[in-house]
């Protein structure tokens, strides 16, 4: 086993990490408040070539490993969650499955422009009554010959407004359930799509969450991922990997807030010593920090699964269970360490704290996750 990165991962690390502290820490509380969306900073993260990581250069990707994958996601998601959400979407959930089930003719015209960035994706299963149970899909995919006719509704889509390409599960044939499930490309634009307003949300305010409605959307038949009824495992097979990015999510919030706590702990003075002098405080600095190493183990392996062809549908979900739930500890114990100031916008735990909750949440709940987790174990 080797524990090191090779020289390229820790360039890589190293570009997101200045990157992360450029750009987006700068205006990362005023975008949390106004719920903006990092347009600009995106843009860049394009132009870095981010958001193709894992996309072959054929198809304008970077050629990057998904350990590389991880440590971008870990120093992004450190400074702006809100930001790293855009890289583990387009990254896992669109240019993934486009890469691997997609028609030439689809790479081409959809897979190119996602993977240089220059335009986003956005992943679309959830629905106003199928969350976890994704199997129950109230979209339909009407057959019309030469197309899908295409109506319903789907809830809180990470991109919802600035993607230009979405993929959209629906169910063309109720009698085959999630067999009869269909993955279809649709663009922005298209006649009888229209986009709802954005959420107001506890956490990555600025990430651009929304419903999307589709009324009588006809969509080419040449848009369909994979074959007739492929939907449903191809949601499932890109959001496998889509575990491992939420992780890694779920870790740099959990190391951002803890680099948080170990500087302040240095700083504040309380009876006549720095509070890092308390033993209390040294301890749950030691307790966070040997988390945080376990998450990112976790984390790292599920990635190194991917990256050797080898099954990483356990894995991956022990990172992301793992990881959010040390994202979710690590934050509160930073506000904690923090006093009344973590209680405050201006010293940026508060916010992790509220950006770690929805890494329990999206791309499987935790409940969700013990549940693949346990299928597993019983094999
Ligand atoms: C900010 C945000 C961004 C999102 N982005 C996207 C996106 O881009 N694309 C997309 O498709 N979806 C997205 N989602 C949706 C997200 O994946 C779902 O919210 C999530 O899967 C949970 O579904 P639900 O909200 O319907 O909760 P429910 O499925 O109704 O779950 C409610 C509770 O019941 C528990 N539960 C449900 N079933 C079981 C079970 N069998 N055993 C034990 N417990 C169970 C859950 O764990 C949870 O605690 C996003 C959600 C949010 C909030």
């Amino acid at each position: 086993m080797h524990f090191e990165f090779t020289e390229e991962q820790l360039m890589i690390r190293q570009a997101a990490r200045d990157f992360a502290q450029a750009e987006l820490k700068p205006g990362v509380i005023e975008r949390d408040e106004h719920q903006k969306f990092p347009a600009e900073q995106v843009k860049k993260l394009g132009e870095l070539g981010f958001l193709g990581m894992m996309v072959s250069p054929q198809y304008g990707g970077s050629g990057m490993d998904a350990i590389s994958y991880v440590l971008v996601m870990e120093e992004l998601s450190k400074v702006d969650a809100s930001a790293s959400v855009v890289v583990s979407v387009n990254n896992s959930l669109v240019c993934y499955g486009l890469e691997k089930y997609g028609s030439e003719a689809q790479k081409q015209k959809y897979l190119i422009p996602l993977a240089k960035g220059e335009v986003i994706g956005a992943f679309c299963l959830s629905e106003p009554e199928a969350g976890s149970d994704a199997t129950s899909q109230r979209t339909t995919a009407i057959d019309m010959g030469d197309h899908y006719l295409v109506n319903g509704t789907k809830n809180w889509i990470t991109n919802g407004n600035s993607a230009s390409t979405y993929i959209v599960m629906a169910q063309t044939d109720a009698a085959k359930k999630h067999h009869g499930i269909n993955a279809l490309i649709i663009e922005k634009g298209m006649e009888g799509f229209t986009i709802g307003p954005k959420e107001n949300k506890m956490g990555i305010r600025g990430s651009d969450t929304h419903s999307l409605m589709f009324t009588d959307v006809k969509v080419p038949k040449e848009n369909r991922i994979g074959d007739e009824g492929f939907g449903f495992k191809f949601a499932m097979s890109t959001l496998e990997g889509g575990r491992i990015g939420i992780a890694a999510q779920a870790l740099g919030i959990a190391a951002g807030a803890h680099e948080l706590a170990v500087q302040y702990a240095k700083e504040r003075k309380a009876f006549g010593k720095t509070i890092a002098d308390l033993q209390a405080i040294q301890f749950k600095l030691a307790d966070m920090a040997t988390e945080i190493e376990a998450a990112r183990l976790l984390c790292l392996k599920a990635a190194w699964l991917k990256d050797h062809g080898k099954s990483y549908t356990q894995a991956g979900s022990m990172a992301k269970l793992f990881a959010s739930e040390v994202a979710m500890r690590t934050t509160v114990e930073a506000v904690q360490i923090h006093g009344g100031y973590g209680f405050v916008k201006e010293y940026h735990v508060e916010r992790l704290m509220r950006d770690a909750k929805i890494t329990q949440i999206y791309e499987g709940t935790s409940e969700i996750q013990r549940i693949v987790i346990s299928r597993e174990v019983l094999k």
